[in-house]
């Protein structure tokens, strides 16, 4: 027979869909690696067979996930990629360790790569957790990105560039035959990098519908970095999943997102823009003149307006977004949700909804919702999230994290 663990006395948010969703005071079932039952009230169980943990009133709620993952930031990352990728290669990748480690003690169960900065981060990654080598979420792993010839990163020092259908076409094979699922390819500039502005279009629909059809052969999926209206429509219509960032939206982008209303979804990262246009990079050198001259403050505003329109229009929007830097530190994950229900007047659930519930669907597995046969990925938490959001990012109200099932990160100051 499977392990069985009953959580007593928990409060319980399900993610079942109820944006106005209260918490159930109930018991919560494990057999195995899964969630057997989800009851009101206390549950009886032979105590004999089954492990009794009783939570005490405290918070369960689905773990929570991240779609825009670089794993390759270190915890002391200050936007030097080029001494990421010329750190020795055993040296780098303990710092990875550190990084997968800090998601799940984070209450983050499954992460989605946004790229990487040596080749196999998130592969070595993805295998040392599976083998319980070493602590982390679940992992769709992403391999080097991937640019145009003459787009932003087509230097060649971080990314990979594609010439055209073919080349992108290849690109693709490759790294779904090393084992990546989620490709990311850059779609438009940045205007971070003046040279390459927010606007401008990178590749095409022949090149990206032929990255999706290869990627679809493989059981992979193609996530672009898209920022301006142009790319997004683009990215939109030729069967990309996940589209980053996405903060410019006209009309056109609009109509294009609405038609793949069920396979496509839009990842922000609104903290990471909210956290630079506020000045919080400045100690690092990202000073007034720079943000002003990177147009990021019309973006954040942009991208405010656009997130409200997706929401009207009920498209999914995934929780995610380029956590690493000092100035949007690993581990302040959640504060992505804390955007959402400030700027964009999500409600709490509707806002944890993003890092939970609607990550099942584009992973293909049954995560994000405390409910019968779903995977039993859970958070344990003192307090209301659904009261105060802000809950999600303070370590010292993380009782623990379960994966599979398991006790995956017990906080070592409550329970000593
Ligand atoms: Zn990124």
């Amino acid at each position: 027979m499977a392990d069985r663990t009953l959580l007593r006395n928990a409060r319980v948010l399900t993610c079942s869909g109820d944006p106005t969703e209260r918490l159930l005071d109930g018991d919560v079932l494990l057999e195995g690696d899964r969630i057997a039952a989800v009851t009101p009230g206390r549950l009886a169980v032979d105590e004999a067979s089954t492990r009794v943990v009783d939570l005490a009133g405290a918070t369960v709620l689905p773990g929570l996930g991240d779609a825009h993952v670089h794993t390759s930031w270190p915890l002391d990352f200050v936007f030097d990629h080029g001494a990421i990728a010329a750190t020795p290669p055993a040296r780098h990748m303990l710092d990875v360790v550190a990084v997968v480690r800090t998601f799940l003690e984070s209450g983050y169960t499954q992460i989605i790569g946004a790229g990487v900065t040596q080749p196999g981060d998130d592969l070595l990654a993805k295998q040392a957790i599976e083998a319980g080598l070493i602590p982390g979420p679940r992992i769709v792993p992403s391999g080097m990105m991937v640019a145009e010839v003459g787009g932003l990163g087509s230097d060649g020092e971080l990314m990979e560039v594609a010439a055209d259908a073919a080349s992108l076409r290849e690109i693709v094979a490759r790294q779904c035959d090393q084992g990546v699922t989620a490709l990311k390819l850059f779609v438009s500039g940045d205007g971070v990098v003046p040279a390459h502005p927010s606007e401008d279009v990178y590749m095409d629909d022949e090149m990206l519908s032929a990255a999706v059809a290869e990627a679809d052969r493989h059981g992979a999926f193609i996530t672009v970095h898209a920022r301006g209206s142009a790319s997004v429509a683009m990215a939109a219509r030729t069967g990309v999943r996940i589209i980053h960032h996405a903060c410019f939206l006209d009309d056109e982008a609009l109509t294009a997102l609405e038609a793949r209303r069920d396979d496509v979804w839009v990842c922000p990262g609104l903290h990471y823009l909210y956290a630079v246009v506020r000045g919080h990079a400045r100690p690092w050198g990202i000073t007034e003149e720079r943000v002003e001259a990177s147009g990021y403050p019309r973006e954040l505003r942009a991208q405010v307006d656009g997130l409200r329109k997706l929401r009207a229009a009920g498209i999914k929007i995934l929780s995610g977004g380029d956590f690493g830097h000092q100035w949007t530190r690993h581990g302040t994950y959640a504060a992505e949700l804390e955007r959402y229900v400030e700027l964009v007047d999500m409600s709490p659930v509707e806002a944890i909804h993003t890092a939970t519930r609607n990550f099942g669907p584009v992973v293909g597995l049954p995560t994000g919702q405390v409910r019968e046969g779903y995977l039993a990925d859970l958070v344990v938490l003192d307090g209301d999230p659904t009261a105060d959001i802000t809950l999600l990012q303070q370590p010292d109200r993380r009782r623990a994290v379960l994966k599979d099932g398991r006790f995956a990160y017990v906080n070592p100051d409550v329970f000593p």
